[in-house]
Order: C-alpha cells, then sequence, then structure tokens
C-alpha cells in the first residue's frame, strides 16, 4: 500500500535530534511525517543533559570544540522556544561545572586538560581543594583540587524529550510508530521511506537521524559511517532532608572519569560508561560497579542515596567522533546524525542547519553556504571522500 502524499520531508528516528528537526520544519510550514521505533531506547533517554563545550573538549577535537561552543550560546533562546512551544519545563540550568581530582596524579592530568581548555580560549579557572569544597560542599576532603567551569550547563533530557514530542504534536507532525527502512530508492534518487507494515510513505526529502541505528538503515552510499557506542547512567535520590549538590561535577577518580549531575528535583545523574559492544543494552555489574565505587570516593555521603534507575544508551559514534549533517551522496537524503557525545548540546544547531539546507536550496542539494555554516567541518563529505 502507498501513503497518498509526497510529504516534503519524512524525518527518520524519535530522539532529540529527529525530533527537534521535524518540529523545526513543520514550524516552516512544511509538511512532515516523522518515523520513530521503539526498536531501542533512545540515547537521549540515558544521557545526562550536560550542554559543556568546556570539559568536552578533547584532544585532537579542536574544531569538533568550536562547534560545541557556538551550540551552547544557542541554548538560552532554544530553551525558551520549546518551553514557548510545549508549554513543559525542560530543565534547563546555568549551573556551571567544576572538574575534580581525587589524587595527585589526577590532579596532573587535570593541569594538562586546564592548558589545552585555555589555549582554545575556554573558559577554565585552577581551584584548590577548599575552593572546590566551597563551590560544592559534598566533595570528600580528600580530593586535590580542580577548575571552575563557568560555561557548562544542563538541561533536563528527559523533560526535554516530552517537551519535543509536544511540541511535534502542536506543530501538526504526522506521527508513524514503528520501524522505518529500508529507504526507496527510484534510480538513485531517495524517494521516500518502506515501512515494516509493506506500507511506502513517499517523500521529498529523508532526513536520516536514526542515532545509532542510522548506519544500518541503508545499503552502500546511503548509509553514513555510524556505529553504536554503549553508556549507562544511574539516577539517584538524595534523602529527604539530607544536603543536596550544588554544582555538576565530572570527576578523575585513579585515572577514570564519572560524571554527578544534580537535577532541581533532588535527584543525581551519574554516569557514564564508554562501551564497544555494538548494539548490546545489557546492563552488567562491572560497569555499574565501577561507575558508584568512583563517584562514592568523591562524594561520600552517595552511599545513602537511593537508586532510582539504571539507563543504557547506544551513543551514535563516527570515526573522528564529529556529527555528519548535510546532503548525502544519494540524491533526496539528508544526514543528521552521528552526535555522539553531544548530541543534546548539539540539537538546537542541527535542527537550525536542517531548516537552512532545505530553505537556501530547495531541490538544490549543495545547501547552505558551506563557508558561513558552523557545519562546514562536518559534512558527509568528508567521510564519502575518504572511501573512494
Ligand atoms: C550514557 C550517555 C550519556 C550521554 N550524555 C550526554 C550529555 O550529557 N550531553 C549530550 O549532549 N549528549 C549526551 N549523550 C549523547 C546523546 O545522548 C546523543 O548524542 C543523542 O541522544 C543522539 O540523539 P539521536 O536523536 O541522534 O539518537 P537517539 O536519541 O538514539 O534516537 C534515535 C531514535 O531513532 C530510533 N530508530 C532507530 N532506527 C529506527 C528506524 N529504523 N525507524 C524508526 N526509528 C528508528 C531509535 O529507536 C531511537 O529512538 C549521552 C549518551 C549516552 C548514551
Amino acid at each position: 500500500m502507498v501513503e497518498p502524499g509526497p510529504f516534503d520531508v519524512a524525518v527518520i528516528g524519535g530522539g532529540v535530534i529527529g525530533l527537534s528537526c521535524a518540529w523545526r520544519l513543520a514550524e516552516t510550514a512544511r509538511s512532515v511525517v516523522l518515523l520513530a521505533s521503539d526498536q531501542f531506547p533512545p540515547a537521549t533517554s540515558a544521557a545526562a543533559g550536560m550542554l559543556a563545550p568546556v570539559a568536552e573538549a578533547h584532544f585532537g577535537e579542536e574544531r569538533l570544540a568550536r562547534l560545541n561552543s557556538l551550540a551552547a550560546l544557542r541554548w538560552p533562546a532554544f530553551a525558551a522556544e520549546i518551553e514557548a512551544a510545549s508549554g513543559r519545563d525542560v530543565g534547563y540550568l546555568r549551573s556551571g561545572s567544576l572538574m575534580v581530582a581525587l589524587d595527585p596524579s589526577d590532579r596532573r592530568q587535570l593541569d594538562v586538560v586546564h592548558a589545552f581548555q585555555r589555549e582554545l580560549g575556554l573558559e577554565s579557572f585552577e581551584l584548590g581543594p577548599s575552593a572546590c569544597r566551597a563551590k560544592e560542599p559534598l566533595l570528600t576532603p580528600g580530593m586535590n583540587g580542580g577548575l571552575d567551569l563557568p560555561g557548562d550547563h544542563q538541561v533536563d533530557n528527559r523533560l526535554l524529550l516530552e517537551a519535543l514530542w509536544t511540541a511535534v504534536a502542536r506543530a501538526g507532525v504526522n506521527v508513524v510508530h514503528g520501524e522505518a527502512g529500508p529507504l526507496v530508492n527510484d534510480q538513485g534518487v531517495v524517494t521516500g521511506v518502506h515501512l515494516a507494515s509493506g506500507r511506502i510513505l513517499p517523500a521529498n526529502v529523508v532526513v536520516m537521524a536514526a542515532g545509532a541505528a542510522s548506519g544500518r538503515m541503508a545499503a552502500d552510499a546511503a548509509a553514513p559511517p555510524v556505529r553504536p557506542v554503549k553508556g549507562l547512567t544511574i539516577r539517584l535520590t538524595a534523602p529527604s532532608g539530607a544536603p543536596r549538590m550544588q554544582r555538576i561535577v565530572r570527576g578523575l577518580v585513579h585515572g577514570r572519569s564519572c560524571y554527578l549531575v544534580p537535577r532541581q528535583d533532588g535527584s543525581v545523574v551519574l554516569g557514564a560508561t564508554v562501551e564497544e559492544k555494538g548494539f548490546d543494552l545489557a546492563v552488567q555489574f562491572g560497569p555499574v560497579h565501577d561507575l558508584m565505587e568512583d563517584a562514592r570516593r568523591l562524594l561520600p555521603t552517595l552511599g545513602e542515596y537511593t537508586l532510582d534507575d539504571i539507563a543504557v544508551g547506544l551513543r551514535p559514534g563516527t570515526p573522528d567522533n564529529g556529527p555528519i549533517v548535510g546532503w548525502s551522496p544519494v540524491p533526496g537524503l539528508l544526514w543528521a546524525t552521528g552526535h555522539y557525545r553531544n548530541g543534546i548540546l548539539l540539537a538546537p544547531v542541527t535542527a537550525d542547519e536542517v531548516v537552512s539546507l532545505l530553505d537556501h536550496h530547495p531541490g538544490d542539494q549543495a545547501g547552505g553556504d558551506p563557508d558561513r555554516s558552523p557545519f562546514a567541518d562536518f559534512r558527509p563529505d568528508r567521510f564519502v571522500a575518504r572511501r573512494s
């Protein structure tokens, strides 16, 4: 059976990227259909919601760090826009973050990170142990100081997901629940999507935003080089009346990393593991134990907290850890995927970019002004050229 249509745009994926794109596109008076499966839980739901251009700046990823900084500037307006469109709070907090070192060797590692952050022009200030504890009194007295990162903030990613679903419905997006794929390829042009039911959804443009599954939704040139990178977070709640955490804390604990993100309601998100295990969603004792042990070394009081939830997500990883946003090598198909560790942070600028690609060159798949776009370094062709 073939659906009436075609739609202007079909967006595949009901995570933060697909929903943000669908919402924004519908606001431009296009007819939009969103294909969302619950084949696996969106990484968006397992995430911690940190908007962290400074702590997420890594050696060798300087261009990504620049994109992340631009993305963070877009967040205050985006949070206000999504709250107005949905009538829901998304828990956007300009809380700032602390990066802290447990032992002297962790401290030396943090000094190197600090020098790198300053080299990139990012705001990062050294703090001794007591200055750290003045900002976050629950830190263990035995820690070795850290860095104040006033530009790293947070949103409640689960509230954000709910708000995006409401905004999408209010904007008139058609939603089809169920697994989509494969793409309809008509003589080298993508013209729609097959549904598991056998129906075809015709669309002038398909936006691939299926997160970690993006790489397996198509064959050959239509498949972006995206792989799943497993991660888990643990949700905890402070006992009533107990002192609450004040700040996001990102810790180095005997060379291992962990973070704690306090929410307004007294809960805390503890994360995260990074595991190359394909499409595996099992919760294993070892990684959970390590995370909890490291976190408790930083904040001994966590031992009193209740354990509410353990969530597993598959980050959409790419060969250079950067997102892939732009026209694919196959006409009719746009990739908005591969956001790896920073999909929440990058969602607003990604949705803006997808709208701009469709606005500026309807029918002309060169799309956007390559020099002025923040995504100029993150186009599909950086991988397509390598493959050929
Ligand atoms: C443990 C963890 C912590 C993280 N912390 C942060 C953080 O603090 N800050 C930050 O910015 N980022 C963070 N991230 C990364 C962030 O979560 C991801 O980059 C982001 O969620 C990717 O969004 P997405 O919409 O591309 O994919 P997803 O959120 O995974 O959504 C993709 C959706 O597409 C659906 N889908 C797949 N195939 C199909 C199909 N064939 N048909 C229909 N639907 C399909 C999936 O079921 C899924 O629901 C974290 C990730 C993890 C795992």
